[in-house]
Parts: C-alpha cells; structure tokens; sequence
C-alpha cells in the first residue's frame, strides 16, 4: 500500500517541494527513509511511532519504506514527520486516501502526538502554493504566518489525534490565531517597550541631516566621534524616521526571518529591520553560514532595512573584509555540499566609531602609533569609501534645545520617498544611492550652474569619479528632502560636507 503526500524543504531562505511516498508491505518490521535525508529525517521513526501510539492510532508491524524525492535534493529538518504519519494512516487504511489527495503537510511531531512548529514556513508554504497546492496542513503555532500565502486552504494542527478527526470531518479545524501586532525589529535585545525618538538628542543639526538622508535615499551612514557625543544614540533613532517597508518587501522579510527561526512575533514586518550585532560577533554570525543547514547571517536579517555596527573600528578585520561581497552584490554566497545557496543582503550600513582607540582624536589622544595604525587598518580605506554620508560628530554644546521629533523628520523623509519612488519606478534600484554611476546624467541630471559647482567641487577635493558620483546622489536626496526638483549648488556643497575625507589614526 502506497500513499503519497506533498511536503517541502527549505534550501536557504526558499522552499522547494517534496514528494513523500509511503510505503508498506508484508515482511519483517522495518523503517527505511530514503531520499537525502538529514540526520534529524534519519531519525524521525521513533518520533513518528511515539506520535501515533500515544495518540491511539496504529503503527503498522510491517516493513515501511519512506521516500522523500526528487532524490537529488537533499532535505534539511524534522517537518516530514507529520506527512509521514498521515501516509502510515492512509496505506494502513486508517484515513481514506481521498483526504489526502494533493494535501500539503508541513509539520514535526512530540512523542505525545503534539504537532510543532518548522522554521521558515511561510516560504515552504509559498513553494507549495507554486506547486499547485491548494491546501495545507501547517502546525497551529505557524498558522496565522502560512496564512499571508494568499490563494491556499490553511488547516492548522494541534495533535495527530484531532488532524485524523479534521481530516474524517468528524471535528471543525481550529481557528487560525489573529496575528500579533508588528513590533519594530531592533535585533540587539534591548527593551523594545520604551519608545525612542529623535526629541531625546539635543544639537547635533548636521548629523540628524545625514540621518534623515540615509533614511530616504539609503545612503550608507558614517558618524565618528569621541565617546558621549550622542552619535550612537542617534542613530538607534534611525527606525523611528524610517519609511514603511512595500508589502512585497514586508514579505521577504517575514519569510527571512521565519527561516531563521525567529518566534513568536510570525506577522507580516511592516518595519524595516534595524539588526544591532555587536563587535564580537563571528563572521558566520554577520554572514551567515554556520554548520548543519546554512542559516542567515546579519546581513540577511537586515535585508530592507539596516545593519548598524556601533563601534566599527572594534569589529575584527576579517569580519568586516566579509561585508564587502554583500555591500557591493546585495547578496550573500555560501557554497555548502556541491552548491551555492544566495541569501538576499540589500541593507543600509549605519555604522558609529571612535576616532581611534582611546576615543579622544587628534586633540588629545593618548594613544601610542602603534594603537593608531592598528586601528586605521581596519577602518580600510576601500570600507570608507563605501560610505555616501561620513562625519565627524562634535559634543553638543550644553544647554543646546531638545531636537525635533522624529515624527517631524519622518514626515520630511516620506516627502523624499515619494519622489524618490516616481523616479525610480521601472527601475531596479529602490533608493537614490543605487542608481548606477552610467544612469545618473538621466537619472540626476544637473543645471548648468549646478554642474560646474559639481565640477569645481569634484576638481578641489581631488575625488575619484565614484567619490564625486555619491556626492551627487546625496544630493538628489538632499533636494527631495526639501521637496524640490532641481538640484542647487547648495545641496552638492552641503553633500560634500556630508561626506568628509575622514583620516583615522
Ligand atoms: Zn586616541
């Protein structure tokens, strides 16, 4: 007896499906699962039989045979077993085998026949959907996430006992759960509880400029300053200016971070992702990677949104060598048994440093040359040059007024998104800082005037060509900020001071 059900695995943060046969015959009692399963899918008869003994439901005393195909692809993860389960009912004439007819199952079992969550289900969900699925079985706990899959029939599971019922009709499937209210994503576990908002920082006028055009134009964000100049503080205010992720966007988030495993939040990210990791983290971490299944590093996770490193200087040079593949390709490539996965990585880098070890800079270090040159090589200078927007951060004069509300900022900021968007539809560059070098005489043309202030500007700093290329898209962000068309020679001058030569040690 032979029943056959749909499943499907990840393969980095997309799903693919699978087809599970079961198989059961006369002969010594056995278990057999073929098909490139991982270890946890070698292992999954105990489970499986537990499951159904616990929930009075029979295991056949007969030889089973469970092939996961296509063969070639190798399957990661525990979220078989409930298929499984279902084709032990079916082949041994528990459930009749019309229930199960293109039924897609995506569960792992307790031994006491609870039904658990499986990472990343939303896009296993998606695959089977792209498969022609239009139902599937899903745990309770990840039911309301694989319900943002439009077009397919969510069944949640709670136990094997109550889905045998739902499947006969003799019991109602449970309700799927009302999603939980977004949460900005801050990743660095502090207290999401207290609001922040720009209004705590006071003075500071040129870096909140740099913050809010980073926030419209996605332009990479440097700020270098002693300790206690409020520049950290600052740019963890970022999220409060930025604007709401694109429902296609919101969704790739989602499924990134569901793949990830992240629990319990499972509703639709409207936020973008703000992703702190601290200076200590390893490369895996920061790019993913890691043994077993590949998982996404931070530089995924910040995929629409930010990676703020505080304290740049302090990261280890091979882990910042290793964000220069995402920051130019927008993607992260780890080769992984005979292939390459590609983990999308589009994000902004909001990065914060001192100017050296000590943090006091030029005026009164203490630091000996060897500290500074030590530091200055991991600040490289190809990392620097990466930066549209890098500047040096001042102690605020005392007794300067609180600065103005992020809910003002933001406002301003959504008046640039808009006219960034007009620009930009059509086109695959989301922000002003990814229009091409070759694209900008169509896509940021400039006046007479403000060419030859470009010119003249471009000709006194002695810029390379893509040094004087970012000053011109800050630029154009910098007018759309002040809602405007055309580009002045104050907005190139003011872009050029956003982008100061810094020289660190
Ligand atoms: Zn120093």
């Amino acid at each position: 007896m032979l029943a056959t059900l749909r499943s499907a695995t990840l393969v980095g943060i997309d799903g693919r499906p699978v087809r599970v046969e079961v198989h059961v015959s006369t002969g010594l009692p056995a278990y057999h699962v073929v098909g490139l399963p991982d270890a946890s899918g070698r292992e999954s008869r105990e489970r499986v039989r537990a499951a159904l003994l616990s929930s009075d439901l029979p295991w056949p005393m007969q030889r089973i045979t469970v092939n996961l195909a296509p063969g070639g692809l190798r399957k990661t993860g525990a979220g078989f077993e409930l298929a499984v389960a279902i084709g032990l009912l079916v082949a041994g004439e528990a459930l009749p085998y019309s229930v199960v007819t293109d039924l897609g199952v995506l569960g792992e079992l307790g031994l006491d026949g609870s039904v658990r969550r499986v990472p990343g289900v939303l896009a296993l969900v998606d695959a089977l959907r792209r498969a022609g699925v239009r139902r599937v079985i899903v745990p309770l706990a990840n039911a309301a996430e694989a319900a943002l899959v439009d077009g397919v029939e969510i069944c949640p599971a709670r136990t094997l006992a109550e889905l045998r019922a739902c499947l006969e009709g003799e019991a109602d499937w449970p309700a799927i759960p009302a999603l939980p209210p977004p949460s900005p994503d801050r990743g660095d576990g502090a207290d999401s509880e207290e609001p922040l908002d720009l209004a705590d920082v006071r003075g500071l006028p040129t870096a909140r400029l740099a913050l809010a055009a980073s926030a419209a134009g996605g332009h990479h964000l440097l700020l270098v300053g002693p300790p206690g100049t409020g520049k950290t503080m600052l740019a963890r205010r970022l999220p409060t200016i930025l604007p709401e992720l694109t429902r296609e966007a919101a969704l790739e988030v989602t499924r990134i971070h569901s793949v990830a495993g992240h629990a319990p939040t499972h509703t639709l990210a409207s936020t973008p992702p703000f992703r702190a990791p601290h200076h200590t983290a390893s490369t895996a971490a920061l790019v993913g990677g890691g043994s077993g299944r590949p998982s996404p590093g931070e530089v995924t996770l910040a995929h629409h949104g930010i990676l703020f490193l505080d304290e740049l200087g302090e990261f280890a040079p091979s882990t910042l060598d290793a964000l220069r593949q995402p920051l130019e390709d927008g993607v992260v490539r780890i080769a992984r048994q005979g292939m390459t996965l590609a983990f999308p990585a589009r994000f902004v880098l909001v990065a914060c440093t001192n100017p050296c070890p000590c943090g006091l800079g030029a005026r009164a270090c203490r630091c000996d040359r060897a500290q500074r040159s030590r530091y200055g090589r991991r600040l490289s200078a190809p990392l620097l040059d990466r930066f549209d927007l890098r500047l040096p951060v001042e102690p605020s004069e005392l007794g300067e007024p609180p600065g103005v509300a992020s809910a003002v900022t933001r406002e301003q900021v959504m008046v640039a998104v808009e006219r960034q968007r007009a620009r930009l539809c059509g086109t695959s560059w989301s922000h002003n800082a990814r229009i091409p070098a070759g694209a900008l005489e169509r896509f940021v043309p400039l006046s007479a005037a403000a060419a030859e202030a470009w010119l003249l500007l471009s000709g006194a700093r002695e810029l390379t060509g893509r040094g004087s290329a970012r000053i011109r898209r800050v630029a154009r962000t910098l007018a759309d900020l002040d809602d405007r068309d055309e580009i002045t020679a104050t907005d190139l001058a003011t872009a050029g001071v956003l982008r100061a030569d810094i020289t660190v040690s």
